[in-house]
């Protein structure tokens, strides 16, 4: 079975439905291990925490990026090791906290957090390993930092670190994310170089090796009209960085985590066309769940109406920009026609696209939006109307659906 035929025969049981291809997750987690050969990944759960989805990325060997404590845990249920778990998330709670120091690697997103790990330990006697969440001093455009939510500024974290009492805490590790759904292979090859260079200035202050230096993730996945990330050179260039810093980062395993690149690709939205009408001139196709089942492409539509002439910024995860989905009808029918795919909620804003071109559509028929493995069901407020949540689905590499979640 492949996706069209698995999309068809779920399309008789449910109106809309997430699919997600097994094979689609092996291919991209292949392309990032041969790519990277020095470099350890850890997926990015909260794209998406379908059980059947992690198993499968776990089967590789891949460790946990973990945004929650219920991430921490679902990491854990697999069998996941502390080492392999990274929590990173601002705003931790102190309970979470408490057990997260057992459970996995937390990060620690600020100098207030720090300082409460370090009595969490000590009331526990116990020493916390943990790593340090930088706001670097460089962006993926310039050679100056940016102001951030997220994470210690470096120069702060340096000072702080110099002069700090810290007895039942060990800083094992540093943490830089900064941008996600990047294409530019150059543009990420010379931010992980950037961040491995921050990486050795904090190992000096440190005075000891570090264990880890997670890089964060920023590799994106291309939009309908977009080129990949040239992964070969990114990979070559990265990976040859590493090995040339070997003996300065004294074998410090280098991470990579990413949730998008793993999964979004593997991922459709199936929308069942439950009635078509015409007003006039324009041909409305109204789709079973566009907005409550998958909110991405009508935010995407949303803010192009609003700006009709870009460029547009990215706001991710909730907005990538345009032409970012495509839209396949699964009909044998080969005229054409020119049409708005609209959902079935009682709002103007709920609609896939505008004025694209697709075979002619009956009732019965189904459509497909691609790249919606990540950040699609996650995302999506299912709650609108009391209409039933798409069911989520997995094609497993045999061939064979179960349910994902
Ligand atoms: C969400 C997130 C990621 C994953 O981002 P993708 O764009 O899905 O790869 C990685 N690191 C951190 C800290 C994140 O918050």
């Amino acid at each position: 079975m492949n996706i069209c035929s698995a999309a068809a025969e779920l399309a008789a049981k449910y109106d809309n439905f997430y699919l997600y291809d097994e094979k689609m997750i092996d291919r991209q987690i292949n392309d990032l291990l041969t790519s990277f050969a020095p470099v350890e990944f850890l997926y990015s759960l909260k794209t998406n925490p379908a059980r059947a989805v992690v198993r499968s990325v776990f089967s590789h060997g891949l460790g946990a990026d973990a945004a929650s404590l219920g991430e921490v845990k679902l990491a854990r249920s697999f069998g996941l090791p502390p080492d392999k778990i990274q929590y990173s998330a601002p705003g931790k709670r102190a309970d979470d906290l408490a057990e997260a120091i057992r459970l996995s690697t937390v990060i620690a997103d600020s100098i207030g957090e720090i300082q409460q790990i370090q009595s969490l330990a000590h009331a526990l006697h116990t020493t916390a390993e943990i790593g340090v969440r930088l706001n670097p001093d460089f962006s993926f455009s310039a050679d100056t930092g940016v102001s951030s939510k997220f994470g210690i500024d470096a120069d702060k974290a340096l000072r702080f670190l110099a002069q700090a009492n810290l007895p039942n805490v060990s800083i094992t590790g540093v943490h830089v994310h900064i941008q996600s759904q990047t294409l530019d292979a150059a543009g990420l090859a010379r931010y992980y170089e950037n961040v491995l260079g921050l990486a050795l200035r904090f190992q000096t202050v440190l005075g000891r090796k570090l264990r880890f230096v997670n890089m964060g993730s920023g590799i994106g996945i291309p939009g309908a009209a977009d080129a990949p990330v040239d992964m070969t050179y990114l990979g070559g260039h990265t990976s040859a960085r590493i090995r040339a810093l070997g003996e300065k980062l004294g074998g410090a395993r280098i991470i990579i985590e990413t949730g998008r690149f793993v999964v979004g690709p593997s991922g459709y939205y199936a929308a069942k066309v439950m009635d078509r009408k015409e007003s006039m001139g324009k041909t409305y196709i109204i789709l079973s769940g566009t907005l409550n089942g998958f909110i991405r492409p009508c935010l995407a539509r949303l803010v192009a109406h609003y700006a009709p002439n870009g460029p547009l910024g990215g706001r991710e995860p909730l907005f990538t920009g345009r032409d970012f989905y495509q839209f396949i009808a699964l009909t044998e029918e080969t005229e054409m026609e020119t049409v708005t795919l609209a959902g079935n909620l009682c709002t103007a804003a709920d609609a896939f696209a505008e004025d694209v071109l697709l075979p002619k559509l009956k009732p019965g028929d189904v459509v497909l939006a691609t790249n919606a493995g990540s950040y699609g069901a996650v995302l999506t407020p299912m709650q609108f109307s009391l209409h039933a949540p798409p069911a989520q689905m997995f094609l497993r590499r045999d061939g064979s659906l179960c349910a994902a979640d």
